[in-house]
């Protein structure tokens, strides 16, 4: 199958991620088909997708009937059986292995032979997620960055089984969403988080150890190293549910003491202080 071909394009999960994947897909000219557990959360999707388009058309940056096409474009759906029509699905659920496999179990029985299944996972290992299903040489990473619409790079990884094609198709369609496609080996964390995350995690040290402030450790990393971002700040916005579960994918899978996560990180998942999308992480985002 080459880019060209594919015409539906399923999302699976439509979270920050899922949503942001969805509104690329859709501007490239796609028709999308967005899914969640419930219809709650794909109505939330639906609205970030609305409010984002809504300050695209305020700046001037794409005109109302435009943006009204775009959202024509994505369907929502809260089963997997809408991924039957899908000509390439990528799966942004929670960072959750027994939920990714389930999910890819049940898109390899649902979709059309020939259908590329890929992850947008942030750690799991894509060789793992393959063995979920009997087409492992069309399972792949595609793993986008945050916030989706606004960050252009896209890192690749192929699976153990993952053939040339597959590849060769999801760095195509990455371009088409106007992407900057990297490819990266199946290893924990790929490139992005193995390096990333160490950083938030010790900057989580920093905080835990009370070096500084939340506010003077990120201003650290932004006025010091000219970071656009502080470290604590980005873990609110990645989210800390997800920060913890890729530490703990990079600590078990190299069995090495220098990925474990900050027990403050621990505590902070387990109050449920997940950072922006529950309203307070490292930051209180309650009255913004
Ligand atoms: P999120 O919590 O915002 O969204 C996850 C969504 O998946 C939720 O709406 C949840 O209801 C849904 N979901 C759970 N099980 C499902 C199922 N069986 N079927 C359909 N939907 C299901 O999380 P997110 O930040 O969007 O992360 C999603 C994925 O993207 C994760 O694998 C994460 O590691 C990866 N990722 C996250 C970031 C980031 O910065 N947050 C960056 C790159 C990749």
């Amino acid at each position: 199958m080459k880019a060209a071909d594919i015409k539906t394009f399923g999302v699976v999960g439509a979270g920050q991620m899922g949503n942001g994947i969805a509104q690329v897909a859709a501007a490239s000219g796609l028709q999308v088909i967005m899914s969640d557990i419930t219809d709650e959360f794909v109505q939330k999707g639906i609205k970030s997708i609305t409010s984002n388009l809504e300050r695209s058309v305020s700046k001037g940056r794409m005109t109302a009937e435009e943006k009204n096409a775009l959202l024509g474009r994505i369907r929502t759906a809260t089963d997997v059986k809408s991924f039957a029509e899908a000509d390439f699905v990528v799966e942004a659920a929670t960072e959750n292995q027994e939920i990714k496999l389930q999910i890819f179990k049940e898109l390899d029985e649902i979709c059309k032979p020939g259908v590329t299944l890929a992850t947008n996972t942030s750690s799991i290992p894509i060789t793992r997620i393959a063995s979920a299903t009997k087409r492992p040489e069309l399972v792949i990473g595609m793993h986008f960055m945050n916030p989706v619409p606004v960050m252009k790079l896209v890192e690749i990884i192929n699976g153990l089984a993952t053939s040339g094609e597959t590849g060769e198709l999801t760095r195509d369609l990455a371009l088409k969403f106007d992407k900057i496609p990297v490819q990266s080996r199946d290893f924990p964390g790929f490139i992005a988080n193995r390096i990333l995350l160490p950083m938030i995690n010790e900057a989580i040290f920093a905080l835990h150890e009370r070096i500084g402030t939340a506010e003077d450790i990120d201003n650290v990393m932004k006025f010091g190293m000219n970071h656009p971002m502080g470290p604590l700040a980005l873990a609110d916005l990645i989210g800390l549910d997800t920060c913890l579960a890729i530490l703990n994918v990079m600590y078990e899978g190299f069995a090495d003491s220098k990925y474990r996560p900050c027990p403050l990180l621990r505590q902070y998942v387990e109050a449920g202080y997940l950072g922006r999308k529950t309203g307070r992480g490292f930051y209180d985002y309650s009255k913004k």
